[in-house]
């Protein structure tokens, strides 16, 4: 097991590591989601042994790694360009790190045949290993990278964007590849991802990485269904966040007042912001008598079809910005009219609050 504890790692004014811990287990596919800049490159690279920490732990099964070469650290890296040997074949770039490697280089060519054959056939790339890397796909490339990492069989391997240069349909290809590899050799995966939806598809666990920490680590559905922080939620990008306060149990906002079952116990005028899932919202026509009391009224900005669901967009009174997603699995969305003034409704259960933290 892969154990971080308080790791600090500083760029000059910058703080890319912030007293990071995490625990990363075995035999899992841990997805790392972060905005960009939050510092995910940072973190393989310490694991790695790429970088050194400022300060903290890292540990795999109690042994400290620090001091430690990365290529004697058991863990194999899939840089986020691939970063492959354009004048070797995929066989050869397959082969270099067993090859070269400072200790134990492999030099019995039958063994070494055979190990390149293995991993070429785990990863799919069968018949083209005399090909040279600059002609064949990216998603091969993508392929010939993976390989020349799981060759040396590493017990975890840590992946940097490693889908961000392949197109939509191929993306989704190497997820479901990704996964089953994994499976099949029962090592970690940890993927590092800008996207919540492949983090969510792909990771077993997903950590969330804000500011240089992570805000939360847990079973893809759990982070999904309840983040623990507006800022989780914020980060899975299927939330809409209300800022307000608590007034005698209820949530207040300028656009919005609404009870809290379960809302945590405190004193009125407490900060607080309220998460509520795009598609928990019902919208309803303005003029459909009395509107519900949990509701929020909202004009109609667009909608935007994202193949099996339509994303609306509403702003309300006092310019808050509201989401809906509504599934095309379901009744057919009416369409809404521009400009024109909508009831948002919502079951009160489905509101998350979270007592707001002095920045
Ligand atoms: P991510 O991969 O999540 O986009 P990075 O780990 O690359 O984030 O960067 C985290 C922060 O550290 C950013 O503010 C970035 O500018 C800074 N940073 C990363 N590497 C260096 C470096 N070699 N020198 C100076 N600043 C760096
Ligand atoms: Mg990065």
């Amino acid at each position: 097991m892969l154990l971080l504890s308080s790791v600090t790692k500083r760029y000059g004014d910058v703080t890319a590591l912030d007293r990071l811990s995490v625990t990363v287990p075995d035999d899992t596919y841990v997805s790392l989601l972060g905005a960009s800049g939050s510092g995910k490159t940072t973190l393989l690279r310490v694991i790695a042994g790429f970088e050194e920490p400022d300060s903290g732990v890292v540990t795999y099964d109690g042994r400290r790694l620090d001091g430690i070469a990365p290529h004697r650290r058991g863990i194999g890296f899939v840089f986020q360009n691939f970063a492959l040997f354009p004048h070797l074949s995929v066989g050869d770039n397959i082969a270099f790190g067993l090859r070269y490697r400072e200790e134990n280089p492999l030099t019995d060519t039958a063994e070494m045949r055979q190990r390149v054959a293995d991993v070429i056939r785990l990863v799919g790339l069968e018949g083209l290993e005399t090909r040279k890397v600059t002609a064949i796909s990216g998603g091969q490339r993508q392929r010939v990278a993976l390989a020349r990492t799981l060759v040396t069989e590493p017990r975890v391997v840590l992946l940097d964007e490693p889908l961000g240069a392949l197109d939509a349909n191929l993306r989704e290809r190497m997820c479901d590849e990704l996964r089953s590899i994994r499976e099949r050799l029962k090592v970690t995966f940890l993927h590092v991802t800008g996207s919540e939806t492949e983090a969510l598809l792909m990771g077993d666990t997903v950590a969330v990485l804000s500011a240089g920490s992570i805000a939360q680590i847990a079973p893809a559905s759990s982070l999904f269904s309840a983040p623990h922080s507006a800022d989780v939620a914020r980060h899975l990008n299927a939330y809409n966040i209300l800022s307000g306060k608590a007034d005698g149990g209820r949530f207040l906002s300028d656009c919005a007042r609404f009870v809290m079952p379960g809302h945590p116990a405190v004193q009125d005028g407490t900060p607080i912001e309220v998460a509520l899932r795009f598609d928990r919202i019902f919208v309803g026509s303005a003029d459909a008598g009395e509107a519900p009391e949990a509701s929020i009224s909202a004009r109609f900005i667009a909608s935007e079809f994202n193949g099996s669901s339509v994303l609306s967009f509403f702003r309300a009174e006092d310019g808050t910005l509201l989401q809906v997603v509504a599934h095309l699995s379901g009744p057919p969305p009416e369409s809404f009219e521009e400009g024109a003034l909508y009831n948002l409704a919502f079951n009160p259960q489905d509101i998350i609050p979270f007592i707001k933290r002095a920045a």
